[in-house]
């Protein structure tokens, strides 16, 4: 055996419901489960004392835009119309391609620190952040090249003048799609989807040739839908309908299509792709910051539907931090539907972990089970935050987990069978220096992007001069 844990807690999952074993232990051999049950003293080539801790499946994060990091908080607390153009815009001009690789590795740094073993990473030029940051971390990823042939200039243009989209444009986002596909296609650690970004940023040229080849592969399509009224008033002038009637003409509405957002949706769309078996992803976090929105998670479940979460992108929430994640989800909803009963912690950790691998389709994964792929974590249960934790008359740690926990409690990472974080360090990503760049790096498009966001003028600006930030 290569890794054990023993005397450990241990959330399973088997069957439907948690599959708690209080007193338990795991083992795991050439990246796979290879036992897990009532304790006993495995014998492998690391032993980890499970001792006050709790050992579960990673966590998934089921859409991410980690290429962004370096604008952590640079575009909070603004009012949407602005957040694009005048908030992360002058910012992002700033940026060179090596800032998007210096960002992505701050923030699956991030992610893998507080228990994310699979990344549904969406990106320009994801095959540079393939090689260059998964990889080398050692971390479970789902490649999503962004598909988007607008080349009108946006941020100038009234929400009712149609874009203009360039097919060369096109071709060369799906080129760079294919190129992944093709790399990676024996390996385990990288699968991957086809992205067009969404309905109004494509042409009906490109979908067909991108549902054809998702048809042929049987892979994904993973779109932003429904993200608002400039999307509406888009497709509604160009196509006369709104994007699940028209998606839904198309034949795109299926089991392999996952639909992230969905807050401009009607009930009657919700149910229409929920019964169509498309998966649903919410970043509550995000759409709260930005929109000021509750995605539609809830209503997604109570329709059936199989819903993941995902932290979307640092300038919106903040974190690439799952835990953050679930609890924001779980509070939200408990707000929107004025219904403390909404979303409780037992659903909400499993849209972070088993249901987010089934919203990305991936199979033998987000559960310990023998057999399963062995992406597991550990969580020290006896810190400040997370004591006291008990097994009777029920397991607090479940809503301690949700609400309590800061993530950082994760320990021990472990992906596809290989350790990645032991004892709260990382084995062979060097933190201190990813740190330092990162910081390095954005200094200086702050600092490069300080006239341009002035004179954007959003109502930032007005709040810095008064002291406030
Ligand atoms: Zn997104």
């Amino acid at each position: 055996m290569d890794i054990a844990i023993n005397n450990t807690k241990l959330i399973t999952f088997k069957s439907d419901g948690l599959g708690i074993i209080e007193e338990g232990a795991l083992g795991i051999e050439d990246g796979r489960i290879t036992y897990v049950g009532k304790n006993t003293k495995l014998d492998a080539d690391i032993v980890i004392d499970g001792h006050d801790k709790l050992t579960m499946p990673g966590l998934v994060n089921a859409h991410t835009h980690t290429g962004i990091t370096l604008l952590r908080g640079c575009a909070q607390d603004m009012p949407e119309i602005q957040w694009m153009n005048k908030g992360i815009g002058p910012f992002a001009q700033q940026m060179k391609a090596s800032d998007m690789l210096i960002g992505s590795k701050l923030g699956v740094m991030e992610g893998l620190r507080t228990g994310t073993t699979t990344f549904a990473e969406y990106s320009y030029d994801v095959g540079e952040l393939v090689e260059k940051v998964y990889k080398p971390f050692g971390a479970r990823v789902v490649a999503i090249e962004t598909l988007n042939e607008v080349i009108s200039k946006r941020a100038k243009m009234g929400p009712d003048e149609l874009y203009e989209f360039g097919s060369e444009k096109g071709e060369k986002c799906l080129k760079k799609a294919r190129k992944v596909a093709e790399r990676y296609k024996n390996d385990p650690m990288v699968d991957y989807m086809y992205g067009p970004q969404a309905l109004d940023m494509v042409s009906m040229d490109l979908l067909s040739k991108v549902k054809e080849l998702a048809d042929k592969e049987d892979k994904f399509i993973h779109m932003h839908i429904a993200q608002g009224e400039r999307e509406r008033r888009q497709i509604a002038n160009r196509y006369g309908k709104s994007t699940v009637e028209l998606l839904d003409d198309m034949g795109f509405l299926s089991e392999n299509f996952l639909a992230a957002h969905c807050h401009d949706t009607s009930v009657s769309e919700r149910s229409a792709l929920v019964e169509k078996g498309v998966k649903m992803v919410g970043c509550p976090s995000s759409i709260a910051m930005i929109d000021g929105i509750v995605p539609p998670v809830e209503d997604f479940l109570k329709l059936g539907g199989i819903v993941g979460l995902g932290s979307d992108q640092a300038p919106g929430p903040g974190t690439h931090n799952m835990f953050k994640e679930m609890r924001n989800a779980a509070l939200l909803s408990k707000v929107r539907h004025s219904d403390p009963t909404s979303m409780p912690s037992w659903k909400t950790l499993k849209l972070g972990t088993i249901e987010g691998a089934k919203a990305l389709g991936l199979k033998g994964l987000g559960a310990l089970k023998k057999g399963m792929l062995a992406d597991v974590i550990t969580i020290e249960l006896n810190r400040i935050n997370l004591v006291p934790s008990v097994n009777k008359p029920f397991h607090n740690f479940i809503p301690n987990l949700v609400y309590s926990s800061t993530g950082y409690e994760v320990d021990n990472v472990i992906i596809n069978g290989e350790l990645v974080l032991k004892d709260g360090e990382f084995l062979s990503i060097d933190e201190e220096k990813i740190k330092e760049q990162a910081q390095e790096r954005a200094e200086v498009i702050f600092e490069e992007g300080s006239i341009p966001w002035r004179e954007a003028g959003s109502d930032l600006v007005d709040i810095v001069d008064e002291g406030s930030l």
